[in-house]
């Protein structure tokens, strides 16, 4: 045994069988560790070395054990024994302990096993980043507790972040997932990237799995659902904080994203369609004609021997480095759309991921080719992820897949398959299509997508709706045999796609086509132009901003200034606040891009779903009714001084105007007037700046008079206003389709406040997402609305839909609607309206 060498014991007695023939990928394809697994004759586990446990998993089929030299063990009884609960399974050690070998650690039922698991293979894993490898094992034998199992020697590789903590203790703790989605692939990439810049280790445990922290693939393939706990283990000396930002990551999606990606509910596929019409599922609304291009996915082909591990290393490396720059500059770009820079941020997270690079570089070290082995790792991960129940982490082998597709063709850039020349309007038809696909075709010649497989969420999904393009998914295989050429007719209002219409039906789905192109481009035309009712009633448009990028958006789209700049972007996902001059140089990028144009700079809103991990907010049973909003800032005055002079530091001919939110009461704006006060003082000769209330809290809507009195402008947050007035938690998957803010209850209210603001000469703005919803336009200017601020892509509609109809027929409008019953009439009848049926 070589110098710094260890021997593990078998644990168990029984068969000793390679990894391979585990039927269950994770363990398979290595991507807990290398080791073997033994199918067990006896029903006691024993401890393979002198160690110490440091997890025991919560169903009592697993332990994970480190030795004295750092290397870490996974002992995982059976497979998918997670399942049994506990049943079957006895602990006979406890957490911390240090066991000697040959202890016994578990003891389980053999019968019950074998009656109620899948299989008793029990792997004995070294766990991956433990620095030691296998040199030699005993397998394909029969072995007794006792025996010689593994001889591990250390690989010399320089501790990196991602090592076990020999010195430092680690720290346990339970996380409930709160992600409305689970632990899927961004809150697993803002985690990682949280992390990378810290001393400390993190490994998260759920379903008898761990996972480096650092790793999203492996992160993802944990499988936690909302609402599930996770056993955290943190060492290092940065633990402490890397503790809040994993609690961080797993109970909130970012602000920025929770409230831009309020997903669809998911829309069934249809089945009462006449044949020759397929139904799909509306991944992005829209309608379009057009004739099919079948785009088939040519898989490069790929050698599985390599030139040596250093050719192959390289070439893999240099492959990785040309798809790192083009995700880069997509990521970086200031044209790009957000959806697209997103996509190519999380791609570039992949890219990087430890396990992944593990897992190819191993297969590099067995004498394979670069572009076969990082096939295969990424098949791997593809493997367990698509097993998984939660649909929205399955389709993110979409990702992995597009990864695959983009390194091969950097490392074999001659044999990819060209993209065809498309012709107008084209409908691209795939069996799957990946982001990086939809990135590269010419936008400009796309008029919609049609795939066999996919779903409602999947990347491409938001990607198209963010470029404007309708797409169908989950047509089924039979849309693979659509004709190429063929002219066909796509409803993605509807979900469904027409394979042959009659020249008839043709005509008329073309006719509508050109009408609707008319309107928009009207809508763009009109859209420089002031906003006013058709009989003349002028309405401010602004534009809800959260970028420089989105600021130039709003400018061409019409926008008449920002209405909420939300400023949580920049205080989250980092290990510590912004500096005044942080907040300043990026506040003046965005006034910058809105010229002469009004920003509303709203007021850090962090807790409640923008948890921040440095604020050290305490644990809440309730966040959304804890420390948040105004309340954060009053409760850390140094936090609101910071921002106030950050603000008030902005130079130039934009007008800045404050925003609070949050508030219940006069009270908290004279507590934030008088810090206000304070701040002015250091810059002597300039204007005030203007202070509005967010009336999103049914006290603040229930006392609009005071506050208007104390304000110079209201806005309404129509989200965090329905969610308090209808009791529905705004993150909540179940509710989501119920949670609507044209339910008559919270029309009510935005009516009163408006009515209150103008009783004291103040405007009343909305800010909330009705506010982008162009056909509600009419009905919030009929009860009493006089600015809304909406996201920049729907400006044009929003202005053009106020033009269409005179003061007295929105005031209509919105008596009607306030006699409803629910949301869903109030919808049925803005559809109405907006048809020109009423
Ligand atoms: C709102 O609640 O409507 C609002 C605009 O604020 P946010 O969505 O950022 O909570
Ligand atoms: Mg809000």
């Amino acid at each position: 045994m070589s110098v710094g060498g260890m021997v593990l014991k078998s644990p168990l007695a029984g068969w000793s069988t390679p990894l391979e023939e585990v039927p269950d990928e994770a363990f398979a394809a290595r991507m807990l560790g290398d080791g073997v697994a033994i199918d067990p004759t006896h029903d006691t586990l024993h401890a393979p070395c002198d160690a110490e446990v440091i997890a025991i998993a919560a169903a009592h089929h697993a332990l994970t054990l480190r030795t004295p030299q750092g290397c870490e063990i996974l002992l995982h009884v059976g497979l998918d024994t997670v399942a049994l609960q506990g049943t079957g399974f006895e602990i006979l050690t406890r957490l911390n302990t240090r066991v000697r070998a040959g202890d016994p650690l578990l003891r389980f039922d053999l019968d019950f096993l074998a009656q109620h698991a899948r299989s008793l293979l029990t792997p004995v894993i070294v766990s991956l980043d433990s620095r030691f490898r296998i040199v030699r094992r005993a397998l394909e034998r029969q072995v007794q507790v006792g025996e010689f199992l593994l001889e591990l020697e250390p690989t010399g590789a320089p501790a990196t972040a991602d090592a076990p903590a020999a010195a430092a203790p680690a720290q346990l703790a339970r996380v409930a997932v709160t992600l409305a989605h689970g632990l899927h692939a961004r809150p697993a990439a803002r985690l990682a990237a949280a992390l990378r810049n810290l001393n400390a280790q993190v490994r998260i445990a759920a379903h008898g799995r761990e996972a480096n922290a650092l790793s999203t693939v492996a992160l993802m393939g944990l499988g936690v659902s909302c609402g599930e706990e996770v056993e955290v283990r943190v060492s290092g000396t940065q633990a402490p904080a890397a503790l809040e930002a994993v609690r961080a990551a797993l109970t909130s999606e970012s602000a920025a994203h929770a409230a831009r990606s309020v997903p669809a509910p998911p829309v069934p596929v249809r089945t009462d369609l006449p044949a020759g019409v397929l139904g799909g599922v509306i991944a992005s609304r829209g309608f379009a004609v057009g004739p099919i291009v079948q785009l088939r996915r040519v898989q490069a082909p790929t050698p599985e021997q390599g030139a040596g591990a250093e050719a192959e290393t390289a070439a893999l490396a240099g492959a990785r480095d040309a798809v790192r720059e083009r995700l880069a500059r997509r990521a970086g770009a200031g044209d790009a759309v957000d959806a697209a820079r997103e996509i190519a941020r999380a791609h570039l997270e992949l890219l990087d991921d430890p396990e992944l690079l593990q897992a190819a570089q191993a297969r590099i070290a067995q004498g394979k080719a670069a572009g076969f082995a990082w096939r295969q790792a990424i098949r791997a991960h593809t493997a367990v992820l698509g097993a998984l129940e939660d649909a929205r982490l399955r389709e993110r082998v979409d990702d992995l897949l597009d990864l695959e597709t983009q390194v091969l063709a950097a490392l074999h850039p001659a044999e990819a398959p060209a993209l065809p020349p498309l012709p107008a309007g084209a409908i691209i038809v795939a069996r799957e299509l990946l982001p990086s696909q939809l990135v590269a075709l010419d936008g400009g010649q796309v008029g919609g997508i049609c795939t066999a497989e996919g779903g409602a969420t999947s990347h491409v999904a938001i990607l198209a709706s963010a470029m404007g393009i309708p797409a169908l998914a989950a047509l089924g295989a039979q849309v693979l045999g659509v004709p190429e050429g063929s002219c066909v007719v796509l409803d993605a209002e509807h979900g469904f796609l027409e394979q042959a219409p009659s020249a008839q039906r043709l005509a008329a789905a073309r006719a509508l086509v050109a009408q609707q192109r008319a309107a928009a481009t009207a809508a763009q035309a009109a859209a420089q132009g002031e906003c006013r009712t058709r009989d003349g009633t002028r309405i401010q448009v602004l534009a809800n901003v959260g970028s420089v990028a989105e600021a130039r958006a709003a400018v061409r789209n019409g926008a008449e200034g920002c209405g909420l700049l939300r400023t949580e972007f920049l205080f989250l996902d980092r290990q510590s606040a912004p500096t005044p001059a942080e907040q300043t140089h990026t506040y003046q990028q965005i006034a910058d891009a809105l010229g002469a144009r009004p920003l509303t700079v709203r007021t850090l809103d962090a807790g409640g779903d923008k948890p921040i991990a440095y604020l050290k907010l305490p644990a809440e049973a309730n966040p959304a009714l804890g420390l948040r909003g105004v309340r954060t800032s009053l409760a850390y005055p140094q936090l609101l001084h910071d921002q106030l002079r950050a603000i008030l530091a902005v130079a130039g001919p934009a007008q800045c105007r404050l925003l609070l939110p949050m508030i219940t009461d006069v009270t908290e704006v004279a507590q934030v007037r008088s810090v206000l006060d304070a701040v002015q003082a250091e810059f002597p000769g300039r204007p005030a700046m203007s202070v509005g209330v967010m009336i999103e809290t049914p006290a603040s809507a229930v006392l609009a008079g005071e506050l208007a009195q104390v304000a110079d402008f209201l806005s309404i947050g129509t989200n965090d206003l329905t969610q308090y007035v209808l009791a529905m938690d705004r993150l909540h998957p179940q509710l989501a389709a119920r949670l609507d803010a044209l339910h008559p209850a919270v029309l009510a209210l935005i009516a009163r406040a408006a009515q209150a603001a103008h009783a004291h000469g103040r405007h009343a703005a909305v800010c909330g997402a009705l506010a982008s919803e162009p056909d509600a336009a009419p009905l919030l200017v009929g009860l009493g609305v006089d600015e809304l601020s909406a996201v920049p892509g729907v400006i044009p509609q929003v202005k053009a839909q106020i033009a269409r109809f005179t003061l007295a027929q929105c005031r209509a409008l919105a008596q009607q609607a306030l006699q409803l019953q629910g949301a869903p009439a109030v919808r049925k009848l803005l559809a109405a309206h907006a048809q020109g049926v009423l």
